[in-house]
Formats: C-alpha cells, structure tokens, sequence
C-alpha cells in the first residue's frame, strides 16, 4: 500500500469503528494536536482526524495573516510565542531531521505598538517588562527613537512605542501545517473528508461514547477533542456543552505603494485600531469592524467601505507616503473568537471528563498551535502538562467567569 502523502486525498469512510482519539477539524490546530500525538513515543493510541472541508477553504487558517509576537502582557504568553520561534527556526530537527522538510522563513520585522496616550504608554512600559524578564527582546522607545528608527511615520500624536526584532513577525505557517498533516498521516494517523454531526454521551453525561459521521457511521472515540475553529461552539453543542465562542469577520487588505519604504514597516498597531506591515513586494492592513457582531461561519462577504472609510485614511494619516497606495487583494475570515477573554480553552471539560478543547484563539491560533498541540498531546497521553504550564487557559475559568488576562489583544 502506498504511503499516504499530501497528494493523496483522505478517504471518506474510516477504516475502523473506534479510535482513542477523534479530533474535530484537521486545520492547524487539529493538525498540531495530531502531530504531537504521533510524536509522542508513550502515545500508543489510534487518532481519527475528521475534517468537514479537506480544500480548508472555509478555515481560520486559510485567511490567517501567519504572524507571530512575544509582545504579549502575559508571561505565559510569552513562553507560548518563544516556543513557536524556536520550533520554526528549528523546524526540520524537530520534524526528526526528515531530509524532505524544508525550513519555514520567520521574518523578523517585529510589531510596533505604538501609545496616543500616557495611559497606554504606561501599559507597554509594563508589558515591555514582563517580556524582558522572559529574554524577550522588546524595547520601549520614544517617539524621538521611533522617528529615528522609522522616518516614514508622522507621530505628532504619539508619545512612545513597544517594539521587537528578534523572533517576531511573519512566519510561514504554512509549511509547519502541511508537514505536520503530511507526516502524521505517514506514522499512521487517519484524516477522513467527512463531518461529526452528533455525540452520543453515556448515561450519566460524563464522556462523550461516539461520534456521529454525515455518512452515517457511528465511531466510537475514547477522547474526543475540539479543534473545530470558529465552529467550535457547534461542536461543543453536540455534547451538550456551551462555551463563549463565536466566529468574527477580520478583514484584510493587500496593497501596493507607489513609493515604496525604504526599509520593512514592522507590523504596526495604530492607535485607531488599523494594522499593517511589509508584506513581499506589498503591504498588508486590517482591523476589526465598527460593529463586530458573531457572523455565519459561512459569511465571507467583504465590507469594502471599511478600506475606504477607514483602512487608507488611517495608514495615509500615520504614513503620509502611503497617500498613493493601491489595493491588489483583499478578503474577510474569521476569528474564532471567545467573547469572556479572547484567549485560548485548553483541556478537558469539567463534567464531560473525555471532551477536550483547543479553542476560542481569537488572533493568536497559529502562533500558539505548536504549544498548545504539544500541551495538549501532554494531557492526552500523561494526564499532565509536562513542558509549559497550560492551566491557566483551562476550562474552569470560564465556568467561573473569570477573564484570563491579557492585554495585548490584536
Ligand atoms: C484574518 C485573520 C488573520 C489572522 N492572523 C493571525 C496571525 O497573524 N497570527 C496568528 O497567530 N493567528 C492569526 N489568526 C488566527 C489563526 O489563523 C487561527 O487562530 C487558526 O488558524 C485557527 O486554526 P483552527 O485549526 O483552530 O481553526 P480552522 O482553521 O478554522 O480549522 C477548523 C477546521 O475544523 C473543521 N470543522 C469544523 N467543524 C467540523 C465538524 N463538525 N466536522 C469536521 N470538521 C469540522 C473546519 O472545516 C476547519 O477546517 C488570524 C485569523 C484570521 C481570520
């Protein structure tokens, strides 16, 4: 039989009727969880990956950005994101120094928050902080050091800035998607082109017994995890359980300069809520709506005035050479977004023991999926987290009500 790569699509129907783990959605999170399983040598389970769209079209990781930062106000976060840079520049020793696996580019051209107000200007001096003590290399600058740095701005109003270079910015996530389907797919890890539709619990509602398929086949599962995207609620509901996690449109937009910057623009936050940064020959820019309502996971409509009304006019104000720009592309995807504290869920669900979650990312998914696939490849196969800390990020802070928090939310 030959070894199941890339080109071969998966089949519809799995080949058996129980598996230890079934994972929900095979995109970049489902992937890493079932990556880090396959590399787990005391993980002698069968995994099942299901997956609703194989094209991943309609996916988060379809329309991400692929961007990463240590500039976050959790230290945990932090650790999060230094994990993914050293698993990127370390890909292929990783990936066990397969000869085939290339070596993703990070480009490091680093975020610039940049603070209107004393406030805020406080807030990055605390954040900066946090990441310095975690070896973070971010630097809080004047708006004198800005300007020196970065000419091309016009900064009347800004009073100070956040800034890194080291491991921070675009990243090509990608290629860490693809190897990590493509290979745990070679070490025996089964994708199926088919939808879960239903969860059948036990008597006592306590674990999830089976999962149904569209086709029609009932699979029996001994752990079932979440990693359904933006439709996380839809699958937490067919076990019964609810969770603050809604898809929402994020709208992004490629344009060319007329004159291009003479150096790369670091991925910067404006203070109106408008972001951009170099991207190849081409700029890249988003933001959230005005409105931010939950959407349809299937609403892909583009909002165009939002370019026009409020993208151009923001990064012509900040980049007045940015007055003669045009738009090459643009398109809409969405966040899967968790309305208490826009940060991950991690781990079982406190009454259905058996019922994982690696959810609610809101923004920051791809850079978190190589920690949390590992961490979560951790629970599965010992019960325990064993590198990184993950607890926080856990159920029972939402049972509670209780925000994680973080205060660099993008
Ligand atoms: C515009 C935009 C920009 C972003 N930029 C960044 C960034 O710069 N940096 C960053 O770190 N993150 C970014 N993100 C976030 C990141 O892309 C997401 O967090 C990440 O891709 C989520 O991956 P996922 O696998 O959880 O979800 P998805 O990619 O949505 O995958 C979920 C999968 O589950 C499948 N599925 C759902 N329900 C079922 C079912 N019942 N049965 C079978 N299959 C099912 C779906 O078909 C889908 O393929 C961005 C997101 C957007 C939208």
């Amino acid at each position: 039989m030959p070894t199941p790569t890339l080109l071969t699509p998966p089949a519809t129907t799995p080949k058996k009727s129980s598996y230890d783990v079934v994972i929900v959605g095979g995109a970049m999170l489902g992937s890493s969880v079932a990556w880090f399983l396959s590399d787990t040598p005391d993980f002698k389970g069968s995994v099942l990956v299901v997956e609703r769209d194989p094209t991943y079209q309609f996916s988060a990781t379809a329309h991400t950005n692929s961007c990463m930062r240590q500039q976050f106000s959790a230290e945990i976060n932090v650790r999060i994101s230094q994990f993914a840079a050293d698993f990127v520049k370390n890909f292929q020793r990783y990936m066990g120094n397969d000869p085939r696996v290339p070596q993703p580019m990070l480009q490091s051209f680093g975020y610039l928050y940049l603070a209107d107000t004393q406030g805020f200007a406080e807030t990055l001096r605390t954040a900066q902080k946090v990441q310095a003590a975690c070896g973070a290399g971010t630097r809080h600058m004047s708006r004198d050091e800005i300007a020196a740095a970065y000419p091309f701005y016009r900064l009347d109003d800004i009073v100070a800035g956040n800034h890194n270079l080291i491991d921070e910015g675009y990243f090509d996530g990608g290629t860490l998607f693809d190897w990590w389907k493509r290979l745990a797919r070679e070490r025996g890890v089964e994708y199926c082109a088919n939808e879960v539709v239903a969860m059948t619990r036990n008597a006592s509602g306590t674990r999830v017994e089976s999962v149904t398929l569209k086709s029609g086949e009932i699979i029996s599962c001994g752990t079932v995890v979440n990693a359904s995207g933006p439709r996380a609620i839809l699958t937490s509901r067919m076990a019964g359980i609810e969770i603050p996690i809604e898809p929402r449109k994020r709208f992004t937009f490629i344009f060319a300069a007329q004159n291009r910057l003479d150096r790369d623009l670091p991925l910067t936050i404006d203070p109106s809520g408008v972001h951009m940064r170099t991207d190849g020959l081409y700029y890249m820019a988003g933001c959230p709506p005005e409105v931010d309502p939950a959407v349809d996971a299937m609403d892909f409509a583009m909002d165009h005035a939002i370019w026009e009304e409020k993208v151009w006019p923001a990064i012509a104000n900040r980049i007045p050479q940015f007055e003669a720009i045009k738009l090459i592309n643009s398109w809409a995807g969405h966040y899967d977004f968790n309305v208490l504290d826009q940060n991950a869920i991690l781990g079982p669900h406190s009454k259905v023991a058996n019922f994982m979650f690696v959810n609610g990312f809101s923004g920051h998914g791809f850079q978190q999926a190589p920690a949390m696939g590992r961490g979560l490849a951790e629970l599965i196969t010992y019960g325990r987290f064993r590198t990184l800390d993950l607890t926080p990020f856990g159920f029972a802070r939402i049972e509670r009500n209780e925000p994680f928090l973080e205060r660099a939310v993008i």
